[in-house]
């Protein structure tokens, strides 16, 4: 079984190839053209994955040394994402698939973001509890096959990693924020200022009031002194990594009493950050959890996990037809 996978559902543009769900490669072009816009373009995505869609494709099945028509099916992420990017990678996939006349294959991305953990090894055992934690969402997933997953709590407004990156621009440290946040806050001293955290009931999480709890914050500080986040800029970005990672894993603890599981990870872009990585060892530790954790190169948008969901998929003969068409919403 040779799949060819593809991604083009936000800003990263990527192919990989498995072999009976083995992942050779993963080939990614990140479109660097945002940054000099805070955020992502969403015009400007679409032209970059028309781009690089054709060169990374062919990067891929160079590198895995397989030629087109040796192919068993293409899988492609079908949503959710942004519509005029997901349009690229979705129409690329069905002219491949009726020019080669193999099966397609769609992916929910946020399916895929989980299954990256069969990857590598230590796979998780089902069921799991999954906390993906991305750039649009935020949610605790119950994870009971490779195609069968029901989100059990998850953010009513902003997604974590939304409001890392706003903190990121309050702090004005540029854009993607996340991965700068992490490194500052890695010198700084996390309890020097108190930020409140957001408690919603059951499983659900909300990160728009810490937002602006701390852009209120330091409306005020700079009142007094202009300098303010100059100088505690390393405090500020511990502080707020604190309280988003202790918001993260209180619920995920609650969850985990609450279904009786003990095998638990996390995936996506903010899986990548390190006090989430140390928060979750050391709540590991008290609840008697084994943790999975995916390789950096699988916490972002990639296409070995659209891959990995798409050789479950074609185990499970869920294919579908050329009438498929790129869809921004997509749930489980
Ligand atoms: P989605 O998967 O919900 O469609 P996305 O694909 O844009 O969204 P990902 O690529 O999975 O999201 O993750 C990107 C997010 O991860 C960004 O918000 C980025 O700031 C955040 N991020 C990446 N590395 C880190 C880090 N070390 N610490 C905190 N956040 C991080
Ligand atoms: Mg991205
Ligand atoms: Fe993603």
């Amino acid at each position: 079984i040779k799949i060819l996978a593809i991604e083009s559902s936000c800003d990263e543009t990527s192919a990989a190839v498995a072999v009976n769900g083995k992942v050779l490669n993963n080939i990614v072009a990140t479109q660097s053209v945002h940054e000099n816009y805070g955020g992502v373009v969403p015009e400007l995505a679409s032209r970059a994955h028309q781009q690089n869609i054709v060169p990374v494709v062919d990067q891929a099945l160079k590198n895995a040394a397989i030629s087109r028509e040796e192919l068993t099916a293409v899988a492609f992420t079908r949503g959710p994402g942004l519509m005029g990017a997901l349009l690229v990678g979705t129409s690329f996939a069905k002219g491949l698939a009726l020019a080669l006349d193999i099966p397609l294959i769609e992916v929910n991305h946020m399916q895929a973001h989980i299954l990256a953990h069969f990857i590598d090894d230590p796979k998780p055992k089902f069921p799991f509890l999954c906390l993906t934690v991305s750039g649009g969402h935020t949610q605790i997933v119950l994870v009971k096959d490779y195609n069968l997953m029901e989100v059990v709590g998850e953010t009513q407004d902003d997604a974590v990693g939304e409001a890392f990156d706003k903190v990121a621009k309050m702090l004005g440290l540029g854009y993607p924020g996340g991965p700068k946040v992490d490194q500052l806050a890695q010198k700084g001293n996390p309890k020097a200022f108190q930020f409140p955290e957001t408690e919603m009931p059951g499983l659900d999480y909300s990160f728009s009031g810490i937002k602006t709890a701390v852009l209120y914050f330091l409306r005020d500080q700079l009142k007094q002194n202009e300098g303010f986040i100059e100088e505690n800029k390393a405090d500020l970005a511990a502080s707020i990594q604190k309280t988003l990672v202790a918001m993260l894993l209180q619920k995920l603890r609650k969850a985990a009493r609450q279904y009786g599981i003990h095998q638990i990870a996390i995936a996506g872009g903010v899986s990548a950050n390190s006090g989430l990585r140390n928060g979750l060892e050391q709540m590991a530790g008290k609840e008697g959890w084994e943790v999975y954790i995916p390789a950096f190169e699988y916490c972002t948008d990639n296409a070995g996990m659209i891959a990995m969901a798409g050789h479950y998929k074609f185990l499970a003969n869920e294919f579908v037809d050329q009438g498929v068409s790129a869809l921004p919403r997509m749930k489980f």
